[in-house]
């Protein structure tokens, strides 16, 4: 059994829907759900949106392999209906990253983990803070508070529910 966490995010539709769906999908889908953060909302990151990002991490149980849980995830981005608009950042109704998967380090050409751009994100720090405080990233060695800490984003991230 691995511990996968996600961090879900979305900026179009009807978020709280698709939010409990995603949930309910990855339930199903990659395993049980045994944790989840708040839900947060920020200014869209790397480019100008009028729609507010969502965030959220939740804390699966899984008996798959890294590769069958990035498939799954992203069969549950597609079941959501998200539009791929070419490279770069962009708005979507529902983005399914995996942060980490237990301690392990996976440099695959279709999969990064822990996630590389983690550590640079508030989006991500504040809700990893809120469930796994002291938990230490496996390659840089700080635990999540010591990366909040350190993270140069200013972005505002504010607690929906
Ligand atoms: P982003 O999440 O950066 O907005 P996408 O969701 O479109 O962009 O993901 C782009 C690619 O990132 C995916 O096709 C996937 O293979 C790859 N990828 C690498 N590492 C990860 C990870 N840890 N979690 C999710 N996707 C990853
Ligand atoms: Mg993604």
């Amino acid at each position: 059994m691995k511990e996968v966490i996600f961090l879900l995010g979305g900026n179009l539709g009807d978020k709280a829907q698709n939010f409990k769906q995603t949930t309910e999908l990855i339930a199903e889908n990659i395993g049980e759900i045994s944790g989840q953060s708040s839900i947060y909302a920020t200014d869209a990151w790397g480019f100008e949106s009028e729609d507010i990002f969502w965030n959220q991490v939740l804390i699966i149980q899984t008996q798959l392999d890294p590769i069958d849980v990035l498939n799954a995830a992203q069969h549950v981005e597609q079941l959501l209906g998200r539009v791929r608009s070419g490279e770069g950042y962009s708005s979507r109704t529902m983005d399914v990253d995996i942060l980490f998967i237990d301690d392990m380090i996976i440099n695959h050409e279709r999969l990064i983990v822990p996630h590389p751009l983690l550590q640079e994100r508030r989006f991500a720090l504040i809700p990893l803070v809120e469930v796994r405080r002291n938990m230490k990233h496996p390659v840089l060695n700080s635990s999540m508070q010591e990366l909040l800490d350190q993270c140069p984003d200013k972005l505002e991230v504010k607690k929906v529910k």
